[in-house]
C-alpha cells in the first residue's frame, strides 16, 4: 500500500511539474489569415516579429519587472512593424487617417489606462499606460490625449509616419466598392460589404504574468479599415477588448462592436469568478457567443497558474506564448 502511494505521488508530481506554465502570450490579430494567401517569405517575417515580441516581453518578467512592463515591450515592437495595424501600419478610416486606440489593465488595483483618436502618438500603449499611472482619468480620446502624452515626454510624430502603402491601398478598393453598395443597408449585425477585402484585422494585445504572481493586459489597434471617423473599438475599452483581474488577463482582436456589445472580456473573467470555469471554457463560450450573434475574432487570455486560451472563429490568428522556461511557441492558422 505504502509503495503504491509513493508510486502515485512521484506520478502525480511529473505530471504537474510537465505542465506548462505560461508567463506571457500575446496576438497579432485575427482575420483570413490562411496558408493560400500567404507567401513563405510573409510568413517567416510575422513568425521573427512575434518571436522578437515575445522574447522582448520575456525579457521584462525575468529582470523581475512587473507584468505592466512586459506587455508594453511586447505590444511596442509590434507597434513598430508594420506587419500589424496598430502603430506603424495601422489601417485607415474612411477619411484617410490613422486613428489609434490602446488600453492597459494591471490585475492586481484593476488600475486601468487608455486613449481613443489619437493620429500623433508614436507608441499608443505609452500613452495607455501614462493615463493609468500618472493621471486620475481612465481614458483619454483624441487631443486631449494627444496633449497629455506630449506632456508626458511621450514621442510624437507627424500623423504620415503610420501611412504605408498596403493599408493605404486596401482602403482604395474598399471606397471603390463601396461606391456600388447602399451606406444605408449597413447595421451593427452587418458588416458593411465595404469591409470585406480587409479581414486580416491585425490588432495587436499581450498578457503577462510577472514573477510577483501579477497580471496585465494590453491591447493597441488602428481599428478597422474604413471605420467611419471618431469611430472607437473595443480595444481601449475596459471590460470589452481588454481586462485583467487577479485571476485572469485578456486580449481581444476582431469585429470590435460584438467584443463591446458583449463586454467579451470582463465576461470571460465573470465566468471564472462566478462560475468558477476554466479558462479555456470560459474563452471558448466568449467567442460562441460572438460568432452565435454574427461577429468574429479572437482572444487570449492568461490566469494566475499559467494556463493559456487562444479561441478564434477566424481563419487564423497570429498568435504566441511563452513558457517560464523561456520556450516560444508560435501559430497562425487554424
Ligand atoms: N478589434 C479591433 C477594432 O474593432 C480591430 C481588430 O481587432 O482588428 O477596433
Amino acid at each position: 500500500m505504502q509503495k503504491l502511494c509513493i508510486v502515485l505521488l512521484i506520478f502525480i508530481n511529473t505530471f504537474f511539474s510537465a505542465q506548462k506554465k505560461y508567463v506571457l502570450v500575446l496576438h497579432g490579430g485575427a482575420g483570413t489569415i490562411t496558408r493560400e494567401n500567404m507567401t513563405a517569405e510573409k510568413e517567416k517575417a510575422y513568425r521573427a516579429k512575434l518571436t522578437e515580441a515575445l522574447k522582448a516581453g520575456y525579457a521584462e518578467i525575468m529582470k523581475g519587472k512587473s507584468s505592466v512592463d512586459a506587455v508594453a515591450a511586447a505590444i511596442i515592437i509590434m507597434e513598430d512593424s508594420p506587419l500589424f495595424n496598430a502603430g506603424k501600419g495601422a489601417v485607415f478610416t474612411s477619411d484617410g487617417k490613422n486613428e489609434l486606440d490602446a488600453a492597459i489593465m494591471f490585475g492586481k488595483d484593476k488600475s486601468a489606462g487608455a486613449i481613443a483618436g489619437v493620429h500623433t502618438v508614436k507608441n499608443p500603449i505609452k500613452a495607455a499606460i501614462a493615463v493609468m499611472k500618472n493621471s486620475e482619468h481612465v481614458m483619454m480620446i483624441g487631443e486631449g490625449a494627444e496633449i497629455f502624452a506630449r506632456e508626458q515626454g511621450l514621442e510624437i510624430v507627424n500623423p504620415d509616419y503610420f501611412w504605408t502603402k498596403d493599408r493605404w491601398e486596401i482602403l482604395q478598393k474598399l471606397k471603390q466598392k463601396e461606391a456600388l453598395k447602399n451606406p444605408l443597408k449597413t447595421s451593427q449585425n452587418h458588416l458593411p460589404e465595404s469591409y470585406e477585402v480587409d479581414q486580416k484585422f491585425g490588432t495587436v494585445g499581450a498578457v503577462a504574468l510577472d514573477k510577483d504572481g501579477n497580471i496585465a493586459a494590453g491591447t493597441s489597434t488602428g481599428g478597422m479599415t474604413n471605420k467611419k471617423f471618431g469611430r472607437i473599438g473595443d480595444a481601449p475599452i475596459i471590460g470589452a477588448g481588454t481586462y485583467a483581474n487577479t485571476q485572469v488577463g485578456i486580449s481581444a482582436t476582431g469585429w470590435g462592436e460584438f467584443f463591446i456589445r458583449t463586454t467579451a472580456a470582463r465576461t470571460l473573467a465573470a465566468k471564472m469568478e462566478y462560475q468558477n470555469k476554466d479558462i479555456k471554457s470560459a474563452a471558448g463560450e466568449v467567442i460562441a457567443e460572438i460568432e452565435k450573434m454574427g461577429g468574429d475574432g479572437g482572444l487570449i487570455a492568461l490566469d494566475k497558474d499559467g494556463n493559456i486560451a487562444m479561441p478564434f472563429n477566424t481563419a487564423g490568428m497570429y498568435r504566441g506564448a511563452v513558457t517560464e522556461n523561456g520556450h516560444v511557441e508560435i501559430e497562425i492558422y487554424k
